[in-house]
């Protein structure tokens, strides 16, 4: 009996134990830069939810929905929220998690003074463009994504890691926000994921920049490029080559850096990866 018991219920048992199966999402990783997986329970139609003013990429089915949440570099540890709206008009539900610490490494360097200090030009070309990418970043379209497994844009070494916390010539400087991968100026850039081209530019940090929109508020950004082939409204299949790394923009040489954003939070692209 028991022995029968036991063998009915080791699947289930393995399935809570074992490795989560693999839905080509994000492993819940609640911490600075990580990506929070929240249950939000059964619903016959897709929850609206909003982690502050950003609008929250929900996936699942009426049997359970998951709202994929990214969480800022800068957010603190310890209790954060999301609202989920009220299909009959009442007030939001709150759905509370906890954000863990992390430690990112430290990182310092000595850089040629002007690139710290911004001249009143290059300061306020700075500030038009941060502008211009606010609104960029903002996006969130429809069709979501269902599948969000992503493959690596660039074959190469990757030269620095995400989360680095940077101090210029002793001045704390923005973490980083992305993945460097090092590659000669000219190699080929391939689309991690389907996606629509939805900004070009060439901006004083980022140099030659392509921003890609996978829906549901998870963007892709590629910076310091030699070549970009598209503009903005195409669309790109995963492997789809659409640019070529260079060292345009602040850079010590060329190198692909790429940024992956959800709900306005730039987060850590390797957990789009995969193991
Ligand atoms: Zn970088």
């Amino acid at each position: 009996m028991l022995g029968a018991a036991g063998w009915l219920l080791a699947p289930h048992a393995q399935a809570r134990a074992g490795a989560a199966p693999d839905d080509g999402w994000p492993p819940h990783a609640p911490v600075p830069g990580g990506v929070a997986r929240l249950s939000l329970g059964p619903a016959a139609t897709r929850p609206v939810a909003r982690s502050g003013d950003a609008p929250v990429l929900v996936l699942g089915d009426a049997i359970e929905w998951t709202a994929l949440v990214g969480i800022p570099l800068a957010a603190r540890p310890g209790e954060a929220e999301i609202t989920v709206a009220d299909t009959r008009g009442g007030p939001p539900r709150r759905v509370a998690y906890r954000i863990a610490p992390k430690r990112y490494v430290e990182q310092r360097l000595q850089v040629a003074p002007g690139t710290v200090d911004l001249s009143p030009a290059n300061q306020a070309r700075y500030e038009r463009e941060r502008a211009h990418l606010a609104s960029v970043m903002a996006t969130f379209t429809e069709p979501l994504p269902q599948f969000l497994r992503m493959r690596v844009p660039v074959p190469g070494r990757r030269s620095s890691s995400f989360g680095l916390r940077r101090v210029f010539n002793g001045q704390a400087r923005n973490p980083h926000s992305g993945m460097d991968i090092a590659a000669p100026t000219g190699t080929p850039v391939h689309a991690p994921l389907a996606g629509r081209v939805i900004d070009t530019g060439d901006y004083f940090f980022n140099g030659n920049t392509v921003w890609l929109d996978h829906g549901g508020g998870l963007l892709t950004m590629f910076c310091h490029l030699s070549a970009i082939d598209v503009k903005p409204g195409d669309a790109l299949q995963p492997g789809d080559r659409f640019c070529a790394v260079g060292a345009t923009g602040r850079v010590t040489g060329p190198h692909l850096h790429w940024s992956v954003m959800l709900n306005r939070a730039m987060v850590d692209p390797a957990l789009f990866m995969g193991a």
